[in-house]
């Protein structure tokens, strides 16, 4: 209650869809994500897809997964991404992350959202892919915490933010290759022993999926519950080299 109260005067200190997210321009209130017009089209939407991974394929393509996909599987059974991690959406993840630009989140979140409704995937739990202690200490936040409780508003689904732990200090994904960042995050995810998460289908919630290593590593602990199916949802998405 209170919470929600801080929500609602929050909104009104800093009320949304005044500036464009990307450009900062000033926009309608009418803009969908906060987006001005120029910016909306100039974003990669993810629409043809890799029915696994997510990834954008090629519409000429005979297959419905992605060349990576047809050579090894996941672990996960299926991710969603909303738009390509490019140069435009990249600035827009590092401002959230590392400036700190919390209420992006919020227009984050209902882009995610939406995609999950339009998914008609049944969910019974999110939860955020965790980070470790001492980076949320430092950063202080986690982003898929921040997006998780946005998503939770927009589409009525439980978020648990208990259960999946990172355990171990890891090094940066993105300076490694594939087989790096496997070694990387191994046994890095723990699981709090939970009964809800039996024969229930998760969604895991994350801001960038790269070669989906972190994803799996999540999805390897969390199987030790005995979950029904686990699906993941991220912001954006990287290509496939
Ligand atoms: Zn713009
Ligand atoms: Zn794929």
């Amino acid at each position: 209650m209170i919470k929600s109260i801080v929500d609602f005067l929050l909104d009104l200190i800093y009320p949304r869809n005044i500036y464009c997210i990307m450009c900062k321009n000033p926009i309608h209130t009418t803009e969908k994500y906060s987006l001005c017009k120029n910016c909306h089209k100039k974003v990669n939407w993810v629409n043809n897809s890799c029915e696994k991974c997510g990834k954008i394929i090629s519409i000429h393509k005979t297959t419905n997964r992605c060349f990576d996909c047809i050579n090894n599987d996941h672990i996960f059974e299926k991710n969603m991404a909303c738009v390509l991690y490019d140069d435009n959406t990249k600035k827009l993840v590092h401002n959230f992350k590392f400036s700190k630009k919390t209420y992006l989140a919020y227009h984050m979140a209902e882009i995610m959202g939406d995609k999950l409704l339009k998914s008609n995937l049944e969910i019974d739990y999110m939860i955020p892919v965790p980070i470790h202690k001492n980076k949320k200490r430092k950063r202080g936040f986690n982003q898929s915490e921040l997006l998780c409780k946005y998503i939770s508003k927009r589409t009525n689904i439980k978020t648990d933010y208990k259960t999946l732990i990172k355990y171990n200090e890891t090094l940066e994904q993105n300076k490694l290759n594939k087989m790096e960042r496997q070694k990387n995050l191994k046994n890095a995810f723990r699981v709090v022993h939970n009964e809800n998460m039996v024969n229930k289908n998760i969604l895991l919630v994350d801001d960038v999926f790269t070669t989906g290593s972190t994803i799996d590593a999540c999805c390897d602990s969390l199987n030790k519950l005995k979950p029904k199916n686990i699906y993941s949802i991220t912001f954006s998405i990287g290509k496939n080299t």
